[in-house]
């Protein structure tokens, strides 16, 4: 964390995921001297996969947090200023936005662009709590390797889940995908993989009930799931969970001050970034409900930077950025 400091800028961005970095990258190239605040995740949730196979640019298969450093990199290049901190609190109601960090920094922001992404969303059981960090996780790229030699389950049915079972085959020696319907939502081809791979076996139409351990130090000895349709409860024995079911927006920080749906996501303008709130814009998957892309992340902070630029000169905003 940086030392408590006051900065105010034309654009405020925060988030450095793909889309917090593409705003950075097209506001400093406009010369608008932008401020990225990385937040706890610097580089976003690419940061915690590995293979990056659909970013355009690269025949050959890139690393998450490879490709997340080279973004950062170009930020930087471009002029932006990067700053180490998270904020806590946002007061939206007047213009300059101002924004606290953790550090205890103020930021102010003639627009703001909010580019907080999504977080992994649990199951919400009892037992998820006790052994999370002790055999529940949600991210086989962190935590994989603690379970060599050893069976885990994967719960889900989208492209993440796809991609942690495949991966977990690396370090387990039995991978058990647990989906709650027939059908996985995940694409084609990595569907293809799954199904061709002999070390990952898919239980169907069925959730789980509970987390099942040992107390001392807790460690997982299985979990105990039932089938939707037959009801029928069973124990599938493993020493750990790895929890797929998709992301929950970060939005929590503007809720009461911002328009957000039913799902928490902030609500854009048709074919723009623009918010309920004038100047300030949302881009990536803080707004995004169906893409939820890394190229798309990115294009929405190019359209953020872009629609900032045009509101500062509407508004005929040329203040000066200072670092005080
Ligand atoms: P994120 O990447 O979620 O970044 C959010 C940023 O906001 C972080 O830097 C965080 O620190 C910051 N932040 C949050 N709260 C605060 C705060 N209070 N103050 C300041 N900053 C804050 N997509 C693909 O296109 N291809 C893939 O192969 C692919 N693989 C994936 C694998 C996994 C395991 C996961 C989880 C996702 C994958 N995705 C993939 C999806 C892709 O990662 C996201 O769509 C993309 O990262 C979204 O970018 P973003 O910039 O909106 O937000
Ligand atoms: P997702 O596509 O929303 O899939 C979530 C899965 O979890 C669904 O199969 C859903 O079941 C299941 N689920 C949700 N809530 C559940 C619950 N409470 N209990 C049991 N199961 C539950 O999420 P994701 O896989 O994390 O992907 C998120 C986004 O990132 C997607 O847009 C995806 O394309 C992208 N992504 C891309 C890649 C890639 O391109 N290689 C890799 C990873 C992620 P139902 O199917 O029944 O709804």
């Amino acid at each position: 964390m940086e030392m408590m400091e006051n900065y105010h800028t034309r654009v405020l961005i925060l988030g450095s995921g793909p889309a917090g970095c593409t705003a950075a990258i097209y506001a400093a190239r406009a010369n608008l001297k932008p401020i990225l605040v990385e937040g706890l995740q610097p580089g976003g949730q690419l940061t915690i996969t590995t293979d990056v196979e659909n970013y355009p640019g690269f025949a050959e298969a890139v690393q998450g947090p490879w490709l997340m450093e080279k973004m950062r990199a170009q930020v930087k290049h471009c002029g932006a200023k990067v700053v180490e901190d998270s904020i806590v609190q946002v007061d939206l109601h007047k213009r300059p936005f101002t924004a606290i960090g953790d550090s205890g920094s103020l930021y102010t922001g003639e627009t703001l662009i909010l580019c907080t992404g999504a977080s992994a969303r649990w199951l919400g059981l009892e037992s998820e709590e006790r052994y999370k960090g002790f055999g529940v996780s949600a991210c086989a790229t962190c935590d994989g390797f603690f379970f060599l030699g050893k069976e885990v389950c994967v719960v889900g049915g989208g492209n993440a889940a796809v991609e942690e079972a495949l991966y977990l085959t690396n370090h387990a020696t039995q991978v058990t995908l647990i989906h709650r319907r027939n059908a996985l939502r995940a694409e084609r081809m990595l569907q293809d993989r799954l199904f061709a791979n002999a070390k990952i076996h898919v239980v169907w139409d069925t959730v789980v009930e509970e987390i099942l351990g040992k107390e001392g130090p807790p460690s997982l000895t299985g979990v105990r799931v039932k089938n939707v349709n037959t009801h029928k409860v069973s124990i599938i024995k493993c020493d750990g969970l790895f929890v797929a079911i998709g992301h929950l927006p970060n939005t929590d920080l503007f809720k009461g001050q911002i328009s957000l749906d039913a799902e928490h996501y902030i609500l854009t303008a048709h074919d723009s970034t623009a918010t309920s709130i004038p100047g300030v814009f949302a881009a990536g998957d803080v707004q995004d409900r169906i893409y939820r892309q890394a190229v798309t992340a990115a294009g929405t902070g190019c359209m953020a930077a872009i629609e900032a630029d045009r509101f500062l000169t509407i508004h005929g905003v040329m203040a000066p950025h200072t670092a005080t």
